[in-house]
């Protein structure tokens, strides 16, 4: 299958080894993207352990995991991405489908870097 993220690239070449541990991502967008596919693959896990340890306190789990089993993603639409230094900023589009309704979650998102794993920060939604 191809990756859910988006890339034109089979799940094991692009983000199973993320998941599985055997790889960190090298940018904020592949962190970002690595991300989504966990979504898409319940593999809440991964979101959980890629949340900026600082802010991860103020995640719901288990509101976040319910969301994530019941929601279908249906695909992602990086739109802008920069890494500076040790911060990182991701734009992008969401398509996923959730009580019957598709809807598109716009967010820009900040990312930081720690001894050499990027991390989600936090985000704000677009309208
Ligand atoms: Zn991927």
């Amino acid at each position: 299958m191809n990756c859910p993220c988006g890339h034109p690239l089979p799940y094991e070449k692009c983000c199973a080894p993320f998941h599985d541990g055997t790889d960190l991502p090298a940018t904020a967008e592949a962190l970002m993207r690595s991300r989504y596919s966990a979504y898409a693959l319940k593999k809440i896990d991964y979101i959980f352990e890629t949340t900026d340890p600082q802010t991860r306190s103020g995640i719901d789990r288990a509101a976040n995991e319910a969301w994530a089993r019941e929601a279908e993603f249906l695909g992602l639409e990086v739109i802008a991405s920069r890494d500076e230094g040790n911060k990182g900023f991701v734009e992008f589009k969401a398509t996923y489908r959730t009580g019957g309704e598709t809807r598109v979650h716009h967010e820009k998102s900040r990312f930081r870097r720690q001894q050499g794993r990027w991390y989600f920060r936090d985000g704000t939604a677009k309208s």
